[in-house]
Order: C-alpha cells, then structure tokens, then sequence
C-alpha cells in the first residue's frame, strides 16, 4: 500500500492513473479510522479502479485548541485497517500543512448560502470555512471523479455539495449513511474519549432520535423538540446542546410541517467534554 505525504508524489501518482483512464475515488479524513470511516473507503472501492484516502487533521476547522490537541492519531493503526480492506488499490495521502495552505495557515471565507450559519455553524464559528478551504484544496490536488462523506456529519455533506455547485468543481459528491455501534451509537473517533459509563448513556443519543422519528409522524416539530428537551433533563451524564428538526435542503428548523420536502432530526450532545453529533431521516 502506498503511503504519500507529499503534494509532488501524489500528482506524479494521479497523473499515472489518469493516463491508464482509471477512475479515482476520494475519501478526506482526520484519521483515526474506524469502521465508519471503512464503510466510506469500501463504497468509494466498489465504485472506482483506484481510491485515495487523505488523513489530514485540519487545524483551521477546530473552534477549540485544546479539541485539535486530543484529536486522535494513529497512523500506523490507519494502514493496518486500509489493508483489511485492500492493499492494492488503496493510497493514501497524509499531506503536509504546507501542501494544504503554504505559509499561511488561514481558513478561506465562503458563502455557503447560509447553510454554514445552521446548528454546527452557530455552536462551531468558522467550523465550515476550515472545512471548506481544506476539501476544496485536496479535490484540487487529487481531482477525483467521486468523493465520498458520511451523513454523520449531514451538515457537512450538505456543504460540500454547495462548495462543489458554486466553485463549478467536476466531482460526484456521495453521501454514506451512518455506520453504528449495535448500539445504535454513531461511530466517531471522539467515542474513543469516552469512560465507561458514558460510553454506556451515549447510546440513549441515537434511542431518543429513534422516538422523535416514530412522533413526527403525527406530532409537531416543537412538541417533539419540547419532548427530546425532557428526556435529556433526565440524563446525568448526557447535556443537551441542541435538538433540530430541519429542512435537508436549508437546514432551517421546521416550523410548519409540509408533505413535499424531507426532513432530519439533528442533535448535538455532550458527556463531559467530548461532544456527540447524530441525526435521523425523518420522512
Ligand atoms: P472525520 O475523520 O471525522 O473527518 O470523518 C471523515 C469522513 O468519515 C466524513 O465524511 C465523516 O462524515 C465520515 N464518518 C465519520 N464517522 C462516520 C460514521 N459513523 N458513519 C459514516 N460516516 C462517518
């Protein structure tokens, strides 16, 4: 398996497979793999001749420090995962700063037609512009024909669908759908933060989501937030950030139910500090 780290290695490599018409398929994570994150890479290898994997932790998506500093990394642990799933057509990229913003490292400023203003974008200022500047930089480096991202992070999805309409990029953006614990709890590198008996309450995340999909169908969106908002005052080691009942297109909460758009239930949680994401389709 090939393991490139720099910006001039990765373009003689792309350039090589481009040249044989092989398609390339491109999976961006901060590594610390985990079964989530191989549900993306087997997607994008049953779909491509050939599949990049980044792993990159990138600091300008971080709205807290001392986040960036306990982020997990493991790179040989990454490999060895990759390998279960190939160790031919797998490569992966660990770029370095400068390969993605040179001197300066500074997030870009985009207009993501508000939806980088919604739930994340409101607990996480910046957040999207890091993320932005980074998946923009990497399909400029890797051009790859499709791109995969998990619906763990919808909002996300929904943002990097945007960046590639309004920058006109030619890549197919595919969305995957959350890998869980049988738990139910959506697998994340930051559960490897959790002690025991938080690990025990998170999977309550993904049972109150479960409720609140089984309501919608007959309950309004404020009853069913004021109902989610109960059910969290009675947990002693899960905080409430936030519950959303939101439009899939504008992220806007939902005030006034109507049959024609699809809607997703998006939650923010804390045990402690390490601080959950999940969200459910609705209809
Ligand atoms: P990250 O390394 O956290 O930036 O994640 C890299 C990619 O993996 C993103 O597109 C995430 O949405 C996706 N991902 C992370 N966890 C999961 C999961 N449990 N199920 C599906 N996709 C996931």
């Amino acid at each position: 398996m090939e393991v490139l780290s720099t910006k001039e290695n990765i373009l003689i490599l792309i350039k090589e497979i481009k040249a044989q018409n092989k398609s390339v398929g491109f999976v961006p994570t901060m590594g610390a793999l985990h079964n989530g994150h191989l549900s993306l890479v087997r997607k994008a290898l049953n779909e491509n001749d050939e599949v990049i994997v980044s792993i990159f932790v990138n600091p300008t998506q971080f709205n807290k420090k001392e986040d960036l500093e306990k982020y997990p990394r493991d790179l040989e642990c990454d490999i060895n995962l990759l390998k279960t799933l190939s160790n031919n057509n797998i490569i992966i990229y660990t770029p370095s700063i400068n390969d993605i913003y040179g001197a300066n490292i500074k997030a870009l400023k985009f207009d993501f037609d508000g939806l980088e203003n919604e739930m994340e974008g409101k607990f996480r200022p910046g957040h999207f512009d890091g993320v932005g500047t980074v998946v923009k930089r990497l399909f400029e480096i890797v051009k790859p024909d499709s791109a995969y991202f998990g619906e763990k992070d919808f909002q996300q999805l929904q943002i990097i669908k945007k960046l590639v309409e309004k920058f006109q990029l030619s890549v197919k953006v595919i969305g995957c759908e959350i890998y869980r614990e049988e738990n139910g709890l959506a697998l994340s590198s930051r559960n490897q933060h959790l002690k025991s008996e938080q690990k025990k309450a998170a999977p309550t995340i993904f049972k109150i989501l479960k409720e609140a999909k089984e309501k919608f169908r007959k309950q309004s969106a404020k009853k069913i937030t004021d109902w989610v908002i109960k059910e969290f005052a009675k947990q002693k080691l899960l905080k409430l950030e936030y519950f959303i009942i939101a439009d899939v297109k504008t992220l806007k909460e939902n005030k006034i139910k109507s049959s024609k758009k699809s809607y997703r239930a998006f939650i923010a949680v804390y045990a402690d500090t390490v601080r959950l994401i999940d969200n459910i389709a609705l209809n």
